[in-house]
C-alpha cells in the first residue's frame, strides 16, 4: 500500500470548505461520517465534538497548503509537525476480508476526528518527503481556493480541477478583450 495516497484525505478535508460556493460540507456528524467513510471500515461514534475538532484541523491543514504554495516551507512544516504530534498514528497490521496484510494507521478504537486527522497528517507528511513540498498547491482560479496535489511532470498545475482551468481561461480572455477594447477606444 502506498501511504502517499493518504494525502488525498488531507485534500478532501480542506476542500470541504467550498469558499467559492459559500458552502461548507463539514457541519454535522453526518458530514464527518461521509468524510471518514473511506478510512473507517467500522463507522465510529461521531459527535459534535468531532465536527469542531476536524474543522480546526481543516484550518491548520489549509495553512500547510497556503504556506507551502507561497514558499513559506518552514511555516508549512512547523504546522504539519504540530498536527503529527497532536494526532499520532496507531499503525496496525491487518488482513481483514481475506485481503493481504496491510497497514491501517488508525485502529477501530481511535476517535473519529483523531483517527482521520492522524491519517491525513501522515499521508501529507509522506507525500512531502516522497515528492516535495512544492507539490502542495492552492487553486488560482479566484474565488476558488481549493487545494490540490500537483503531480504534473513539470510542476505547473495551477488549478484544482479542469472546471477551474477553463473558468480561468475564460476570465483571462475577457480581461484581454477589455484591455484591447479600451486601447482601441483611446485611439478613436
Ligand atoms: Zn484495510
Ligand atoms: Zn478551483
Amino acid at each position: 500500500m502506498d501511504l502517499t495516497s493518504y494525502a488525498e484525505h488531507a485534500v478532501h478535508l480542506v476542500n470541504t470548505e467550498q469558499q467559492a460556493r459559500g458552502a461548507d460540507l463539514l457541519r454535522s456528524p453526518e458530514d464527518v461520517l461521509a468524510l471518514i467513510a473511506p478510512v473507517r471500515r467500522i463507522p465510529p461514534r461521531v459527535t459534535d465534538a468531532d465536527v469542531t475538532r476536524l474543522r480546526s484541523v481543516r484550518t491548520r491543514l489549509r495553512a500547510v497548503f497556503t504556506d507551502a504554495a507561497a514558499g513559506r516551507e518552514a511555516d508549512a512544516v512547523a504546522t504539519l509537525n504540530g498536527l503529527l504530534a497532536e494526532f499520532p498514528v496507531h499503525p496496525r497490521l491487518t488482513g481483514h476480508d481475506a485481503s493481504p496484510w496491510h497497514l491501517h494507521l488508525a485502529g477501530d478504537a481511535v476517535g473519529a476526528a483523531e483517527g482521520f486527522a492522524a491519517i491525513a497528517g501522515m499521508g501529507l507528511a509522506v507525500q512531502v518527503t516522497a515528492h516535495g513540498i512544492d507539490r502542495l498547491g492552492v487553486c488560482q482560479a479566484s474565488p476558488c481556493r481549493n487545494v490540490f496535489l500537483d503531480m504534473s511532470a513539470n510542476r505547473s498545475r495551477r488549478h484544482c480541477s479542469d472546471r477551474c482551468t477553463s473558468r480561468a481561461n475564460v476570465a483571462l480572455h475577457r480581461a484581454r478583450r477589455r484591455a484591447r477594447d479600451s486601447e482601441t477606444g483611446r485611439h478613436t
